[in-house]
Parts: C-alpha cells; sequence; structure tokens
C-alpha cells in the first residue's frame, strides 16, 4: 500500500518543513514512512533532520547523467525513510526536475507513506511537481486572511491536476491570535478538515537547531501533541503501490512552466 502526501503553502517559512517531519514521526509508529525533500530550491529539511553532512542528496539523484539509484539517498532516521535535498544552487540549476517522477515512484514501491516537504511557490516546473504527484495535499497555514488565501490557491492548483485536499494545519499561533474565527472560515472553503492547532513554540526552534525533528527533541510539549493528532486524524489510504508508482512516472507535468 502507499499514499503519497504534498505538505504545501503558499509561502515559506509556514512550517512545511517542520509539519512534514512531525507528521512523518508520528505516522511512522504505525507505517512504513518515507519523508523527501521535495523543496529543491530552498531545501532545509537536511538541517531539521541532522542530515548536513551526508554524501549523497535528492540533487545527485536529479542530474541527468545520474546512475545512481533512488536508494543511495535514502537514509534511516527517527524511525522513517528520510531522502534530503542540498542547498547549493549550482546543484539546483543543474537539476532536472522532472526526474523527481521517477525518483518518487521508485520509492513509492517500497513504502506505506510517501510524505513531500514541497516548495511554498507554484510559479515552476519543480514547485508544482510534488502537488501535481500527490494523492493528497497538507496546507500549512497561519491563521491570517492572506495566509488563507494563499493556501486556498495551492488546494485550487492541486485540485485541478486531481490531487485531494487532506487538511490543514494552523502552524505558528500565538495565544493572542483568534484562531475560532478564521478556523470556521477555513472549514467553509478548505475541502479537508483542520487536522491540528499548533502554537509558536520555543521548542520547535530548539528542535530545529538540535537537527532533531520535534518529535525526537520534544516529544511531551504541546506543538508535539498536535501534530500527533493530526497525524492520527488523517486516515491514511490504502493505495495500491504499483498504480501509485505507474502513476508518477507517467505523470504529466504542465508544459506552462
Ligand atoms: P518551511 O519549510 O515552510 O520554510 P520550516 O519548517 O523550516 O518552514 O520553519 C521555518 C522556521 O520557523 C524554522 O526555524 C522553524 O524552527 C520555525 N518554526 C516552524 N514552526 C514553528 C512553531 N510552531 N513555533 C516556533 N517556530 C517554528
Ligand atoms: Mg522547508
Amino acid at each position: 500500500m502507499v499514499e503519497a502526501f504534498a505538505v504545501a503553502s503558499g509561502k515559506g517559512g509556514t512550517g512545511k518543513t517542520t509539519s512534514t517531519l512531525a507528521l512523518g514521526m508520528a505516522l511512522a509508529t504505525d507505517y512504513d514512512v518515507t519523508v523527501i525533500d521535495a523543496d529543491t530550491g530552498m531545501a532545509n529539511l537536511l538541517f531539521h533532520a541532522g542530515l548536513d553532512d551526508v554524501d549523497i542528496t535528492l540533487h545527485d539523484l536529479l542530474l541527468t547523467d545520474c546512475d545512481l539509484p533512488a536508494s543511495a539517498a535514502v537514509y534511516e532516521r527517527f524511525g522513517m525513510s528520510v531522502v534530503p535535498c542540498g542547498t547549493s544552487l549550482a546543484d539546483f540549476e543543474a537539476a532536472d526536475p522532472t526526474l523527481l517522477r521517477d525518483i518518487v515512484a521508485d520509492l513509492a514501491t517500497d513504502t506505506d507513506v510517501l510524505l513531500l516537504d514541497s516548495p511554498a511557490a507554484l510559479g515552476s516546473k519543480s514547485a508544482v511537481l510534488p502537488i501535481v504527484l500527490a494523492d493528497r495535499v497538507v496546507i500549512i497555514l497561519q491563521p491570517t486572511v492572506p495566509s488563507l488565501s494563499d493556501g486556498l490557491k495551492v488546494q485550487e492548483y492541486a485540485r485541478a491536476y486531481g490531487t485531494a485536499t487532506g487538511g490543514i494545519i494552523f502552524n505558528r499561533v500565538r495565544p493572542d491570535e483568534d484562531v475560532t474565527t478564521i478556523a470556521e472560515q477555513a472549514t467553509r472553503y478548505f475541502n479537508g478538515k483542520t487536522l491540528a492547532t499548533v502554537p509558536e513554540s520555543d521548542a520547535v526552534r530548539m528542535a530545529r537547531r538540535a537537527g532533531k525533528p520535534l518529535l525526537a527533541h520534544a516529544p511531551e510539549t504541546t506543538a508535539a501533541g498536535a501534530f500527533r493528532s493530526a497525524a492520527a486524524t488523517l486516515d491514511i489510504h490504502d493505495g495500491d503501490a504499483i498504480g501509485v508508482a505507474d502513476r508518477f512516472r507517467n505523470a504529466v507535468v504542465p508544459e506552462r512552466f
């Protein structure tokens, strides 16, 4: 079985990478989870997962003359299979984002849940691919109207390619923010449910600094608990692995990019 999720948002810095790893660790108690840093232009998952010193990353696999198998960039960490991406601009420019389809297809045959940490903007081929390829998108939002409106664009785009909304996560919520009103609006406009409201938390920042996912660094915090209940609400679908892999391999990359 396999189900693929894109963890996405309209803007950077909303907590996509934090959320990807937190959901991944929570789901890893019941499922075989693979996490991929598909944000190849602004990769930062490697820092969150203590993988900033590894030799081979997704960038190497995305070079047209690469003959490495996808497994060469897979690292077993925190109970998950983690595929980090490098941060060099030259590597990003040399990479062919369309190769991501084959890599994800290969990885899909050997896991239960694929989480694609996705780029923020929808402006390029590499940015839209994860959303096009995924079964469902999890949208990370701040509890503000502009953020909601950005998230709706992501949902609209996803839907155009047959990607459903898995749910939304409000992240970095400060105590003085009134989430209720905005959450009501969100329920009206988003197809998926609100999976969690995660507070702005020092533990999240400290985890990033320690190079560990939040659920490894501070599992007892409110923020970690919120991500665990989000993962429990996701209700993973039992997709046919071969069918999903074929779909990824044959996915049409939008030509207008
Ligand atoms: P993205 O991948 O969307 O760019 P990150 O997950 O890397 O975002 O988060 C951006 C920064 O914000 C990181 O330094 C991270 O530690 C911090 N951050 C994310 N979520 C929270 C939170 N709930 N509380 C405090 N800091 C957070
Ligand atoms: Mg990120």
